[in-house]
């Protein structure tokens, strides 16, 4: 059986909601789809810009969309799709269950790498989906998403491992696990064990994750109440407005 995906008492980016997220991530995926901020857009059937479940805390990235996913707009629709859909019913997941996109949402010619120009153009739409669902593990599929989370680092020594991610991504306090990319599997054979090994820690994973934020997020409201404690001691007007009867913690209901 695997790990919950979701972990409903989590608290995330305060007052943000399941519907906020959700059209969050559709307004996005508007823009995504009438993009023509780098020359992808000129051979593209259709843009591909993710889906998933806008409240999961497990994102996956590949690298760009190949031919299927260009004329579906949808990822991880074609072979290497399948693969993936395999991998992760490994763990007892679905793809509904997380959410998949990509480093490029616009299919380079031929299934070329994408130019670093394509890249650097499209990464602002990772970054505001990484903001908007704040994942607590993000996999990366492939040496081309992996080199955006883990820098320098090489797949074969980096797949089945984690890291702290930058928050500069735009996933203020997610860990990275490198994956090789499904398709590989169909290119170099050796890999197939590694590939099962690989997913099955990924449960291990996000309970690793969420335990971290769990603990900073403790971490800050005790910051913000000893805070809030302070300021109350200290401020000119404090005590006049201060019960002297009450519970101190009467006054700190601010969260
Ligand atoms: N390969 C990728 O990297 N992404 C897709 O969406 C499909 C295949
Ligand atoms: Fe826009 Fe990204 Fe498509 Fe380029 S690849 S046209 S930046 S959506």
């Amino acid at each position: 059986m695997g790990q919950s995906r979701r972990d409903p008492g989590r608290g995330r980016i305060p007052r943000v909601t399941d519907a906020e997220r959700r059209a969050a991530l559709e307004a996005i995926a508007t823009e995504v789809r009438d993009c023509t901020r780098c020359r992808l857009h000129e051979t593209r059937t259709k843009a591909v810009p993710g889906e998933g479940d806008p409240s999961t805390e497990v994102v996956f990235i590949g690298e760009g969309p190949g031919q299927n996913e260009d004329l579906e707009g949808r990822p991880f629709v074609g072979r290497a799709g399948g693969l993936l859909v395999n991998l992760l019913g490994h763990i007892g997941w679905t793809r509904d269950d997380v959410f998949i996109t990509n480093i490029v949402k616009c299919r380079p010619p031929g299934n070329r790498d994408p130019e670093p120009d394509e890249v650097a153009a499209c990464a602002p739409y990772l970054h505001r989906q990484l903001e908007v669902l704040d994942p607590a593990v993000i996999v990366t599929l492939g040496r081309h998403s992996m080199g955006r989370f883990m820098p320098g680092a090489r797949i074969s020594q980096a797949h089945g491992t984690t890291g702290p991610v930058d928050p500069s991504t735009g996933a203020h306090d997610a860990t990275v696990f490198a994956m090789y990319h499904p398709a590989a599997a169909l290119r170099t054979p050796s890999i197939e064990r590694e590939r099962y090994e690989d997913v099955a820690r990924i449960p291990t994973v996000l309970l690793g994750s969420r335990e971290r934020r769990r603990e900073a997020r403790l971490a800050r409201q005790e910051a913000a109440l000893a805070a809030s404690a302070a300021t109350a001691a200290t401020s000119p007007i404090g005590p006049a407005i201060v019960d002297p009867d009450a519970d101190p913690t009467d006054q700190l209901t601010i969260f």
